[in-house]
């Protein structure tokens, strides 16, 4: 991308100015964004700049500031649309590091007119809203983002034409918490509102993909909008994060699971093709073999196309931080294990029962007489992949039948 005479580069060694968008949501994210931050100042040229962005900084300004040394410049997320008047500033005084984080209760809104969406390969993840309202016991994003802002649906709009001019075939709509979109804007059902509008807009679009949605509103109207414009892909992630009721108030999270079970039922049966997405916590406080065999049960009964699992990592300014980190590591692993064995024959049989019939694939790359591709099921990086035999072009929709399947991949044959 060109912008104000700056161009992305692929090799950080031709880089004059190298950006780390640092992840600080737990442990081994941080340890991760400092370790690359190190790496880079290690190898660091003359002249190149070393700047850390992103979600640590915005948290943890100092720890940055003291394990990485030669780090030029730090900005956070709120102000992240001043990256262009930093990077002037380091250059007018190169020997001077500049820490950019000024206080703000919000995300900022001028955004410069620049397009809030990361594009890889025909898909483009699109931000509709940043922060977050809710209060969920063990997260500490709303304490480095502040409460949630949307992104006005006009400006969407435009961006979702841009992506369908330079032929983007999956449009990924993002936020912390997407389902929670306009609420602050005064928009009543504002991701049904959003996608209407955006379907509308961008024709030429021919998936549009929703993740991050919040269990406790789903609505009716947006299960409709979902099940009648077939530009909406048949797909939800649903972090549900647990199925015990006494865990998940714990977690301060929506935690009737009549409520959730309900919800499920009513998407499956608007869209009888419909792929579900959660993620899980296993080894929260709290959390014996009987609340762990709860979520067990769950998962087998619901039988989630789909399912990442983590284990709880105690976060500082959280909530949940107070009520210790009782479930020992390794107790955390051995669950971790034996949910994520239970998943795969899951995901196993689920993906064995669509042998033999036809969906459509979106080829994203080709080796060796086999291209490679994701379903309407599948979003990019988390789930699984089609392979095609045969070469179909890149950036194709193409309608293939599945003749093999995997616990996280298909075979099929193009049609
Ligand atoms: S909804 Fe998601 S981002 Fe918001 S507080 Fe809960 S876990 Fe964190």
């Amino acid at each position: 991308m060109n912008e104000n005479g700056f161009r992305g580069l692929q090799n950080a060694d031709h880089a004059e100015i190298l950006i780390v968008n640092t992840c600080g949501f737990i442990k081994p994210a941080r340890d991760e964004s400092i370790a690359e931050l190190k790496e880079l100042a290690k190898h660091k040229k003359k002249g190149q700049l070393l700047i850390a962005a992103g979600c640590l900084t915005q948290r943890y300004r100092e720890l940055i500031a003291d394990q990485v040394k030669g780090l030029d410049g730090i900005i956070g997320t709120k102000r992240w649309m001043d990256i262009i008047e930093l990077i002037h500033e380091l250059r007018k005084n190169p020997t001077q590091p500049r820490y950019h984080l000024p206080e703000a209760a919000t995300i900022g809104m001028d955004e410069h007119g620049v397009l809030r969406a990361a594009i890889q390969g025909q898909s483009a993840y699109l931000k509709i809203a940043d922060g977050c309202r809710r209060a969920c016991s063990y997260c500490a994003i709303p304490l480095i983002k502040g409460t949630q802002v949307s992104r006005p649906v006009e400006r969407i709009k435009e961006e979702a034409q841009i992506l369908s001019q330079k032929n983007i075939k999956e449009v990924i709509l993002i936020a912390q918490d997407s389902t929670d979109y306009g609420s602050d804007l005064g928009i009543k059902e504002g991701l049904a509102t959003l996608l209407e509008e955006l379907v509308t807009g961008s024709p030429r679009i021919p998936w549009y993909r929703i993740l991050y949605a919040y269990p406790g509103i789903v609505t009716d109207r947006l299960i409709d909008v979902m099940a009648s414009h077939p530009q909406i892909l048949h797909y939800l992630d649903i972090p549900l994060q647990h199925a015990d009721p006494i865990l998940l108030e714990k977690m301060k999270r929506p935690f009737q699971i009549d409520k959730v079970y309900r919800m499920i039922e009513k998407l499956r049966a608007a869209m009888p093709d419909f792929a579900l997405r959660t993620t899980f916590i296993v080894g929260f406080p709290g959390e014996t073999e009987k609340e762990f065999q709860t979520l067990l049960d769950f998962i087998t009964e619901v039988k989630f196309d789909h399912l990442g699992a983590f284990t709880y990592f105690q976060e500082e300014g959280t909530s949940a931080f107070n009520l210790g980190d009782p479930v020992t590591s390794s107790e955390k692993e051995n669950r971790l294990e034996r949910l994520m064995s239970l998943q795969h024959d899951i995901s196993l049989k689920k993906n064995q029962s669509l042998i033999g019939k036809q969906i459509p694939v979106l080829i994203e790359g080709y080796n060796e007489g086999i291209s490679v591709g994701r379903s309407y099921r599948d979003a990019p990086e988390i789930d699984g992949l089609v392979f095609v035999d045969g070469e179909i072009s890149i950036g194709d929709i193409h309608q293939v039948k599945i003749s093999d399947a995997m616990a996280h991949d298909l075979v099929a044959q193009p049609i």
